[in-house]
């Protein structure tokens, strides 16, 4: 059967890549470079800290990525010769702030309560952390550690997964917005900007801020939030820092990055120095070592979210073998995407419920 995928982000190509591994005949359209592209401004952790809190099957859906990822990561690199530099080695949540920290612990308890498969967590005062990480400050509290957490370089995952696919047999149309779906019969059509037109037996809407247009179309709500997050790297510097947080990590080639800001303002995606100024606070405060270092680049990135954080799996009642999926973490989800989502989306014997995830939670 013949899939149009809409969308080039690391949701569309997970699942292109999972398609054309079953041999399925497969089209991407991937969009422009003027789209919304959170998969090329995001953090690269691959994270269950603090995760499905009030939904536990999201809590377990995410720590069945994570064991995923290293054969995912493997098998990439065989294929394609990129390596994502995957390092799940564990990771810490820093805190300077003592409510902030008893919250945090109470909702990672909560959700160990609730999914009891899910990894146990370590809390660690500040002498404790200091013997694991010497470069802490004197205002770290202490830190909340999962081990199997961990990181990935998210621009070396997209390069790999779009020549996975590419080597998996799929059409990749670059630069090119689909700007109309529609049905006729049992096929969908894309009609792009060019009003080029393509068809195919299912179509899968994967189009990230993108969808909002696209999904009504074929009768999806098609609610997709803008979060913006900010991010800084600097200068490259020895490798000091073995586990990554969610506001500190030090990537392969030795740069800090820094990140964790959410904040609501619409579809705007540009940087502001407060919040770079208070993201770089933040990251002195933990680590003082980093006061000296110099920034190189700030740049900000909107979150594809929805309206309770968990992702979208849903096909449509109306127009079977049409599919709107959506997700916040699609790095940390990419490799179940492309395994378990994929064996949903083409009905297999192995294809999980996923039944809590469709968009028809929100009716209620
Ligand atoms: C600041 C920040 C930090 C993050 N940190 C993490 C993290 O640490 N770990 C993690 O797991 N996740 C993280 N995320 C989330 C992760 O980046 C996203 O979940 C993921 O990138 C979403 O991928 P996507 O493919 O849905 O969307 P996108 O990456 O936005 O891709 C959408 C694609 O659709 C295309 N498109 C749009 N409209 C059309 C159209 N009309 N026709 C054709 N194509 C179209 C676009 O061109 C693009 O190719 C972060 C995100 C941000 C912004």
């Amino acid at each position: 059967m013949k899939t149009l995928i809409i969308g080039g982000g690391v949701v569309g190509l997970s699942l292109a890549y999972g398609l054309t591994k079953r041999n399925e005949d497969v089209v991407v359209v991937c969009g422009s470079d003027e789209d919304y592209n959170a998969s090329r401004g995001n953090f690269g952790l691959i994270w269950s800290q603090g995760k499905g809190l009030g939904c536990p099957e999201y809590s377990q859906w995410t720590q069945k990525s994570i064991s995923l990822w290293p054969s995912f990561a493997e098998e990439l690199a065989k294929l394609t010769g990129i390596d994502v530099e995957l390092s799940l080695d564990g990771g810490m949540e820093y805190f300077t702030n003592k409510h902030e920290m008893e919250d945090f612990i109470e909702s990672l308890h909560k959700v160990k309560k609730s999914n009891s498969d899910s990894q146990t967590y370590k809390y660690l005062n500040h002498e404790q952390l200091k013997l694991c990480v010497p470069e802490i400050g004197p205002k770290v509290l202490g830190a909340t550690f999962m081990p199997g957490d961990g990181h990935v370089n998210p621009l070396q995952l997209l390069t790999a997964l779009r020549e996975g696919v590419r080597l998996g047999g799929a059409k990749i149309f670059n630069g090119s917005r689909v700007k109309r779906v529609y049905r006729s019969g049992d096929l969908y059509n894309a009609q792009l900007d060019d009003n080029k037109e393509l068809s195919a037996s299912r179509v899968i809407i994967a189009a990230g801020l993108g969808s909002a247009d696209l999904a009504p179309m074929m009768g999806f709500k098609g609610t997709v939030v803008p979060q913006q997050g900010q991010l800084l790297i600097t200068e490259k510097l020895p490798q000091f820092l073995k586990y990554p947080s969610g506001t500190i990590r030090q990537v392969n080639d030795g740069g800090i990055q820094i990140g964790g800001s959410t904040l609501d303002r619409g579809l705007d995606n540009k940087e502001c120095i407060k919040t770079v100024s208070e993201l770089a606070s933040h990251a002195v405060d933990v680590f003082p070592c980093l006061e000296e270092v110099n920034l190189l680049r700030s740049w900000a990135c909107l979150r594809v979210m929805t309206e309770d954080g968990f992702p979208i799996y849903q096909e449509s009642k109306t127009n079977p073998g049409a599919f709107f999926i959506t997700c916040h973490s699609g790095i940390t989800l990419a490799a179940i995407h492309s395994v378990l989502l994929t064996e949903w989306i083409v009905g297999s014997e192995r294809s999980p419920d996923l039944s809590m995830f469709s968009e028809e939670r929100f009716n209620v």
